[in-house]
């Protein structure tokens, strides 16, 4: 059983990527875990997609190319990108206030 929520995406709808064995067109879809993938490419309209997992966790059966992908974005992240911006200040802020806390409570009071 997979949980989703270790993600940490938005939650509940998980972003799968699909690629087209035939025409190489990537597409990606917002699903539930519970839907059946896509299989017709839109691009070619053969049933020939086949579902990258994106964001996720979990480890495809008979991996190989899920390491090969990681950490290697094929494309410029857009909405991606904001959230992981939006979660590095997130991070920084909380940070600055332990810092500034830290600095507060370490101070010898002279
Ligand atoms: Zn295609």
């Amino acid at each position: 059983m997979v949980t989703l929520r270790a993600v940490g995406r938005q939650a509940g709808m998980p972003t799968y990527e699909y690629r087209c064995n035939n025409c190489g067109h990537e597409l990606e879809a917002f699903q539930k875990i519970t839907e059946a993938a896509l299989t017709l490419c839109p691009q070619c309209s053969q049933d020939k997609l086949e579902r990258l997992i994106s964001g996720g966790n979990f480890v495809l059966k008979g991996g190989g190319w899920a390491s090969d992908n990681y950490g290697t974005p094929k494309r410029p992240p857009k909405t991606d990108g904001q959230q992981a911006d939006k979660m590095d200040k997130a991070h920084k802020k909380s940070a600055e206030d332990a810092k500034k806390a830290a600095e507060t409570k370490g101070k010898p009071a002279a």
